[in-house]
């Protein structure tokens, strides 16, 4: 079973990723977390690249190519093989991330996006969790975080809202495999739900 991680930068995402996969754990499945952009040896190099660094050395285009190359090697290292092998793959963003921040927040990417996706990836997960949270929230968390990866937080409000709005319309788009908790709750209460979705989505 694959599933994904999405939401806007400081919704908590990462922190229920990994809840979720030392839960799982403890109940005897066999787990792989992992996150984007990165996840193998190779995709992480293609991070330090894209968001180490200057923040316009890429154009919009050039970087939709780039996280496109690390997605494929992600995916044939790491998630093809965790898959085959029977194990729950977790994964903190993916192609929908590529969709909403390469396909609408840096260009007017997304047909771009879609027909890489189609040619280059092609795999979907069985379960999106969208963890949804109010911009202001999510920017003071981000905020809160100190490290040289964080360029890309430093959007701004405005931008934050349209990205909440535009993950909130992909769930729509995809709404048989997204599930949209909120996010702006104690992290126990977020936990819970996120359990009991992919507890759903393994039995079903
Ligand atoms: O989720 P995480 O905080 O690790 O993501 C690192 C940064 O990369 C985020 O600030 C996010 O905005 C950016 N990103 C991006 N395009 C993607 C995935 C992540 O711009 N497809």
């Amino acid at each position: 079973l694959f599933i994904t991680f999405e939401g806007i930068d400081g919704s908590g995402k990462s922190t229920q990723c990994r809840l979720l996969a030392e839960a799982l754990q403890k109940a005897g499945r066999n787990v792989v977390l992992t996150r984007e952009p990165g996840g193998s040896p190779g995709a992480e190099e293609i991070r330090r690249l894209v968001l180490e660094g200057d923040p316009d050395r890429w154009s919009a285009e050039t970087e939709l190519l780039l996280f496109m190359a690390a997605r494929r090697d992600h995916l044939e290292r790491t998630i093809e093989p965790a898959l085959a092998a029977g194990k729950v793959v977790i994964c903190d963003r993916f192609a929908d991330s590529t969709r909403m921040y390469q396909g609408l927040s840096r260009g007017d990417l997304r047909a771009a996006v879609d027909q890489m996706h189609a040619l280059m990836i092609g795999r979907e997960p069985d379960l999106t969790l969208l963890i949804d949270m109010d911009p202001a929230e999510g920017l003071a968390r981000a905020k809160g975080r100190q490290g040289k990866e964080e360029r890309f937080e430093d959007f701004g409000i405005g931008l934050q809202e349209k990205m909440r709005a535009g993950f909130l319309a992909l769930a729509q788009e995809f709404a048989d495999r997204f599930r949209v908790v909120d996010g702006a709750r104690p992290l126990d209460d977020v936990a819970a739900d996120v359990r009991r979705l992919a507890d759903e989505a393994l039995e079903g």
